[in-house]
C-alpha cells in the first residue's frame, strides 16, 4: 500500500473509531443524562445583567459558558446552581445578597418551561427537564446563625459549602487571600461543628470544595452523611491547594462520599491552559484512590474564565466521556459518574435528615466574641434591676444599640438646642 494510501486508511479508520466513541457518549447520556455540581451562572447574571431576567433570554446568551441550549447539547439533565456572595460581602450584606442570588436561580428555574427546580431526590429523578438545584458557595452566606441556615434550606437550598476564599469564624478556607478572622486551630470549631450537625438534621449536603483540608478531614470525622466535594480535583495530578489530596480522597470513600471533578484549566493543569486528556487523568487517579463510587463531575463553568480545549462550556461534556469510553471505563462505571454517584449521596443525606425527624431544631450559638464585628448588632440580656429592663419581661432582649440611642440621643438634642440660637 502506498504510504498515501496508509495515511488515507488511518485517517478514515480514526475518524470512524471517534464517531462510534461519540455515539456510544451520547447513547450513555442519553440513559444517564449527567448532574453537573457546580456551576456559576448566576453569578454572571448578577455580573452582567443585575439579575434583570427580563432583558435577557436564557436559551442563547453570549458572554458566558451556560444557556439552556448549551445545557442540552451538553446532556446536563442537572445542574446544581451556586448563589454565591463575594467573601467581601462578609460582615456586612452577605445574607441579603444571597437572598437575591436564590431569588434568581428560582425565578429562572420556574419562568423557563426547559428547567425545573427541585429540592428532593426524588424530584431530582423523576424530572425530565433540566433540573435545577439550589447551593450556596460559602459559609459566610448564614453570617454564624442556624435560623439563617433553616431558612436557606426552606428557601430549596439543599447543600452548602462550608467556606469559599475566606474564613468563617467557624471554618477555615483551602485559601488565605483574606485576612478575615485569622486561623485558629486550622478547623472547624464548636460551632463549625454545630453547623455540620444542623446541616444533617435538615438534609442539606455538606460540601467541602474550598475548605481547608483540615476543616475537611474535622467535618469527614463528625458527618453523620456523605459530604461532597461539589467541583474540585485530585491534588496528586494539579498540586494546588483547591484540590484534593490522596489521603482525604481514602476518607471520602470510607465516608461514601463524592468528589465532583472541576474542569477549570487551573485546577486540572494548574496552568492556563488543559486539554480532555489531562481531565481524564485526574478520573483515572481518582478512580485509583477512592474508586468509581466517589467521583462525579462539578464543571464550574461561569465560576471561572479558564477551561481546557474541547471543554470550553457546558455543551461540551460528551467530549470528556466519549475519552472516558476511549479508556475503556465501563457502562456501569460512567453511569455513576454521571448521575447515579450523586442520587446515591442525595438519597443518604435525606435518610439521615429523615431518621433524625423527632430531633428539635439546634439552638447553638456563636460564642459573641468569636462573631463580633462592628456591623453585627449585639443582642443582650437586660441587667437584674437595670433601668433599661423591659417592664413587661425580664426576658426581653434589649439591643445595646438602642441603649446607646436612648440615652445619647436625648443629650444630642438638648446640645442642639442650647447651640441653636448660637447658630441662627
Ligand atoms: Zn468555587
Amino acid at each position: 500500500m502506498s504510504p498515501v494510501r496508509v495515511l488515507l486508511f488511518c485517517f478514515l479508520c480514526t475518524s470512524s473509531c471517534a464517531s462510534e466513541l461519540r455515539e456510544r457518549a451520547l447513547r450513555l447520556m442519553a440513559r444517564d443524562p449527567l448532574i453537573d455540581g457546580h456551576n456559576d451562572l448566576a453569578l454572571q447574571l448578577r455580573i452582567l445583567h443585575n439579575n434583570k431576567l427580563s432583558h435577557i433570554r436564557l436559551y442563547n446568551l453570549s458572554n458566558v459558558a451556560t444557556d439552556i441550549n448549551r445545557l442540552k447539547t451538553g446532556r446536563v439533565g442537572a445542574q446544581v446552581f451556586a448563589a454565591y456572595v463575594m467573601c467581601t460581602a462578609q460582615e456586612k450584606d452577605a445574607v441579603r445578597l444571597t437572598l437575591e442570588q436564590i431569588d434568581v436561580i428560582q425565578r429562572m428555574c420556574t419562568s423557563y418551561p426547559d428547567l425545573e427546580l427541585v429540592t428532593s431526590a426524588q424530584g431530582l429523578e423523576q424530572s425530565t427537564k433540566t433540573a435545577c438545584l439550589i447551593s450556596i458557595e460559602g459559609g459566610h452566606s448564614i453570617d454564624s446563625s442556624l435560623a439563617t441556615l433553616r431558612m436557606f434550606y426552606q428557601l430549596g437550598v439543599r447543600s452548602m459549602a462550608l467556606t469559599h476564599t475566606c474564613n468563617t469564624p467557624w471554618a477555615e478556607s483551602s485559601s488565605n487571600i483574606y485576612s478575615f478572622y485569622p486561623k485558629k486551630n486550622q478547623s472547624l470549631t464548636s460551632f463549625g461543628e454545630a453547623v455540620v450537625r444542623e446541616m444533617n438534621r435538615l438534609g442539606m449536603i455538606v460540601d467541602l470544595s474550598h475548605s481547608s483540608w483540615d476543616t475537611a478531614r474535622s467535618v469527614l470525622e463528625i458527618s453523620t452523611a456523605p459530604v461532597i466535594f461539589s467541583h474540585s480535583s485530585a491534588f496528586a495530578v494539579c498540586q494546588h491547594n483547591r484540590n484534593v489530596p490522596d489521603w482525604l480522597l481514602v476518607m471520602l470513600k470510607e465516608k461514601r462520599g463524592l468528589i465532583m471533578v472541576n474542569m477549570h484549566s487551573g485546577f486540572i493543569s494548574c496552568g492556563e491552559k488543559g486539554n480532555i486528556s489531562v481531565v481524564a487523568d485526574h478520573f483515572e487517579h481518582i478512580r485509583k484512590v477512592a474508586g468509581f463510587e466517589s467521583i462525579g463531575i462539578g464543571g464550574d463553568y461561569d465560576g471561572a474564565s479558564k477551561f481546557p480545549d474541547g471543554l470550553e462550556d457546558v455543551s461540551k461534556y460528551p467530549a470528556l466521556i466519549q475519552e472516558l469510553v476511549r479508556r475503556n471505563w465501563t457502562e456501569t462505571e460512567l453511569a455513576a459518574i454521571l448521575r447515579r454517584n450523586f442520587l446515591r449521596v442525595f438519597k443518604e443525606v435525606e435518610k439521615v435528615r429523615d431518621r433524625q425527624s423527632s430531633q428539635p431544631p439546634s439552638e447553638a450559638e456563636i460564642p459573641l466574641a468569636d462573631a463580633a464585628n462592628p456591623c453585627r448588632l449585639i443582642l443582650t440580656r437586660p441587667v437584674s434591676g437595670s433601668v433599661f429592663r423591659d417592664a413587661s419581661s425580664s426576658n426581653v432582649n434589649v439591643l445595646t444599640c438602642s441603649v446607646v440611642s436612648s440615652v445619647l440621643l436625648p443629650f444630642l438634642l438638648l446640645l442642639l438646642l442650647l447651640l441653636l440660637p448660637t447658630a441662627v
